[in-house]
């Protein structure tokens, strides 16, 4: 028996969506640092896509566990193609905006809803955003300061692909695989 109320299911299952968007639009941004001949940024990007694909099957789990079912949607087409990694990092700043406000919305709803276990995790997203945000706009504005200068351009690439993607413990069990590497 379902007990997720069927507009949070809704909802969340079209946040499912947003999150894989997101995952491909930075998969595409991988695409073009590493077709640019910035390898680090590209590792940076490709790590961001894993942790979009974790913030998707964080509401998946969650309507999963209270009985509902989750309904997918049609992804849309990513942008191929920026004009400089500024453009991309700023692009990337601004679509973690936007999907703030898909949070914040989602926030409303449960409130609305009186429902203290979607809130629960919104409260997740809420301050995982504040991070998100704060990430994206941190590389663009170094990309501002550096500028055209080519070694400051590729010290940053170099620093930038030294991150890593880390499973959350909470999400092992959706990654038997992954887990079962660790
Ligand atoms: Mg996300």
């Amino acid at each position: 028996m379902s007990v997720v109320p069927k507009k949070i299911e809704e909802a969340f299952s079209e946040q499912i969506k947003h999150e894989l968007e997101s995952a491909y639009i930075y998969l595409s941004m991988a695409a073009y640092f590493d077709a640019d001949g910035f390898p680090g940024m590209g590792t940076w990007m490709r790590a961001q896509v894993q942790e979009e694909q974790t913030h998707a099957m964080r509401f998946y789990k969650h309507i999963v566990e209270r009985g509902g079912h989750v309904k997918l949607h049609p992804l849309a087409m990513p942008p191929q193609d920026w004009k400089s990694p500024l453009a991309a990092f700023e692009a990337a700043y601004e679509h973690e905006k936007f999907i703030t406000g898909k949070i914040d919305g989602l926030m409303k709803l449960s409130l609305a809803e009186n429902d203290h276990a979607s809130r629960s995790l919104l409260q997740w997203f809420v301050d995982e955003q504040v991070e998100e945000e704060a990430n994206t706009s941190k590389v663009a504005q170094d990309l501002k300061l550096v500028g055209n200068d080519g070694r400051g351009i590729l010290m940053m690439d170099r620093e930038l692909g030294t991150r890593t993607f880390v499973l959350a413990p909470e999400l092992a069990a959706l990654y038997a695989q992954a887990a079962a590497g660790a």
